[in-house]
């Protein structure tokens, strides 16, 4: 079959791979019908050593919804043909962990293109562990809301784990740093959990645009001090109750604590860039929680399915181009250059 591979920074091809089929009874096996980039994606895309002339590259993609081609004897909820999708870590659904909603953390969990396990940008995969990991769309492989039920893999669910994690409530204020496709998801998981304002930060106007008509009700352009100072004036003050960090640089880390008031919480999802966390002594003299992490989306997917199927809420609106998965290395170069947000490929 064909897959994404990564051989060093800036060096993604598709190509050849071997065909992946059952091993374990717990596996399914899944034809994928739609993935994505991930912003983090661009990090090894940016940094990546190169591999080598002999190496064996990395493959790419932990976004995706496809349809079961085969079950093993084991897996008791899913059966071919089903569609399916899939967050972005897999695993059990039994464990300790994953009863308290941490699958993140699962004792038998993994992610995807590790070791023996599949990549998503690609056009199949071994699914482990498939009665725990994947959940059944009630829709047709081709439905309109594929790119918004796509979200439900990683983005927009990390934009809910970073509003979840900022305490973000009815009539809170709300800043949302980092103008990304998780940026804008986690504006609107701002705007379903009930905040009263929210102030994005960021530069892109397509971006900026895109995240008003999703419930923003300020942008600030400007950086460093200035966003600071600009955020404290549109909240009386003293900054937001619930800050989601979407980026993961230090000075957006920064600006995430500075801009957060006393008291309130800042929810990283950004994967974070730095060996640690800025500011301690002013977040613990301001009472700061710092919360956050990789998000579970696997504990969000019951809970934000709805309004996807309902229309109510539309995350795929942060995919601004889909490619052919032969033209997946053209999107990476697009998503780097910033000229596209995010990118939806369809094997
Ligand atoms: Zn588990």
């Amino acid at each position: 079959m064909r897959a994404t591979v990564m051989y060093g920074a800036g060096d993604v091809r598709v190509e050849d791979v071997p065909d992946p089929s059952l091993r374990e009874p717990t596996d399914v096996l899944l034809r994928i019908t739609r993935a994505c980039i991930c912003g983090s994606d661009l990090w090894p895309y940016k940094s990546m050593e190169p591999v080598g002339e002999t190496g064996d590259g990395a493959r790419m993609g932990h976004e995706f919804i496809g349809v079961v081609e085969d079950v093993g004897a084991d897996v008791g909820t899913l059966a071919k043909g089903d569609v399916v999708v899939a967050p972005f870590v897999f695993s059990d659904g039994t464990c300790d962990f994953c009863d308290e909603g941490l699958h993140t953390s699962c004792r038998h969990g993994g992610f995807w293109g590790a070791g023996d396990v599949d990549g998503g940008q690609g056009e199949a995969v071994r699914v482990p562990h498939a009665d725990g990991t994947l959940v059944k769309l009630p829709v047709a492989e081709d439905d309109a809301l594929m790119a918004s039920l796509l979200t439900l893999s990683d983005v927009y669910a990390t934009g809910h784990h970073a509003a979840v994690n900022a305490g973000v409530a009815p009539g809170k204020t709300v800043a949302v740093v980092g103008d990304g496709a998780v940026g804008l998801c986690g504006v609107l998981a701002a705007k379903r959990l009930g905040a009263e304002q929210i102030i994005i930060l960021g530069r892109h106007e397509d971006r900026t645009s895109l995240a008003r008509e999703f419930g923003a009700t300020d942008v600030v352009a400007e950086r460093g001090k200035e966003a600071t100072a600009k955020v404290r004036e549109l909240t009386g003050g003293d900054g937001c109750h619930s800050v989601l960090e979407c980026v993961g640089m230090e000075d957006a880390i920064v600006t995430a604590i500075k801009i957060a008031r006393s008291g309130g919480s800042v929810g990283r999802v950004g994967v974070s860039q730095v060996p640690s966390i800025p500011l301690s002594m002013e977040s613990f003299r301001r009472n700061i929680t710092i919360s956050g992490g990789i998000a579970p989306a696997r504990a969000y997917i019951d809970e934000l399915l709805p309004d996807v199927l309902e229309g109510r809420i539309e995350p795929g609106r942060v995919f601004d181009r889909t490619l052919p998965l032969d033209e997946t290395p053209d999107g990476y170069r697009a998503m780097n250059d910033r000229e596209a947000i995010k990118v939806l490929v369809r094997p």
